[in-house]
């Protein structure tokens, strides 16, 4: 349930680790100034941590980014909050080339680029949510783990934190993208890694048109399987959650409920899923939703004949 998690998803552990680990290569002495370029979830965990650090954070999002988020990033305690440039690349850049410099010479103060998804502190971060899996399942391991896939970063994660218990060949894991956004998917296809020409889903938090090196290397094993849903099973997802556990999550988070309805799951293993079997689900939650865009998702649901009412549904 990493909607729980103070900054509204599971980028915390990821950003949080990677954090304290630049933070440890600077001398004391040092004045430290967190930069992020990211439009939603890591531009907040980037906050949230800098803010349990007293430290200043400036994020800096492209104008794809929501009012919604760019509110919510400035309300959660940003130093500032700039936009630039029509996409993440754009944003980035300007953030690199331009927004960091300047800081530094006006400020003196040390500057720490903070990525969204691909660095292996990150990774190390995001693994932190397999070792809680274990514990929570009291050392028995699971035989099926889903989680969806972005940059790649949950992933890694994922995967790494099975690869320290040894479970990486074993454990099934399951990497949902929604079609519009499957940029794994379109690699694990091509064989090589493919840059997507753009993003058409609304799961923005899984616009990345380019996984990393690691994530196809991580998917191409035999026990991972990815998988593709649409926008509105996503959105099953969503409204399943919220009338289920009364729990809001972005479609980004959503997919991979959604995998849970309707027999989903079963076509995708090939198989029925024992009652007794370990079964995760990461929550990976998201702040960009609203209970109207939650109301938009149950309109549209139902009228594809979704879940009616909410009621009904099998899971
Ligand atoms: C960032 C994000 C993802 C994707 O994570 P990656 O590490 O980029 O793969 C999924 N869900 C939510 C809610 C996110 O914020």
């Amino acid at each position: 349930m990493e909607n729980l998690q103070p900054s509204g998803s599971f980028k915390s552990r990821g950003i949080g680790h990677y954090l304290l680990t630049q933070l440890s290569t600077l001398s004391p002495s040092s004045n430290p100034h967190i930069f992020s370029s990211s439009g939603g979830n890591a531009g907040l965990a980037s906050v949230h941590a800098s803010r349990a650090l007293s430290l200043p954070c400036t994020v800096v999002v492209p104008f794809s980014t929501s009012a919604l988020m760019v509110s919510k990033i400035r309300t959660a305690g940003a130093h500032a909050v700039i936009q630039h440039g029509a996409t993440w690349a754009d944003a980035d850049a300007y953030l690199r080339e331009i927004v960091m410099p300047t800081q530094h010479r006006l400020s003196g103060e040390v500057g720490i680029y903070t990525p969204p998804f691909d660095h292996v502190d990150i990774w190390t971060g995001n693994a932190t949510v397999v070792s809680e899996i274990v514990n929570q399942l009291q050392g028995v391991r699971p035989s099926i783990i889903i989680c969806s896939v972005g940059g790649g970063g949950l992933f890694n994660g994922v995967m790494q934190g099975l690869d320290t218990l040894g479970w990486g060949h074993t454990t099934t894991v399951l990497a949902l993208e929604t079609a519009g956004a499957a940029s794994l998917s379109a690699s694990l296809a091509a064989g090589h890694l493919i840059t997507l020409p753009g993003i058409t889903s609304r799961a923005t938090s899984l616009g990345a048109t380019r996984v990393t090196a690691k994530t196809l290397e991580y998917a191409q094993r035999e026990n991972v399987k990815s998988v593709v849903l649409e926008d509105h099973e996503a959105a099953e997802g969503c409204v399943m959650l919220a009338d289920e556990e009364r729990v809001m999550v972005e479609l980004a988070c959503g997919v991979n409920v959604g995998l849970l309805l309707k027999g989903r799951i079963e076509r995708v293993l090939g198989r029925t899923v024992d009652k007794e079997e370990r079964l995760v689900v990461v929550v990976c939650g998201g702040s960009g939703v609203t209970v109207e865009m939650l109301a938009g998702w149950r309109e549209e649901v139902t009228e594809v004949g979704a879940l009616p009412n909410g009621n009904g549904h099998e899971a």
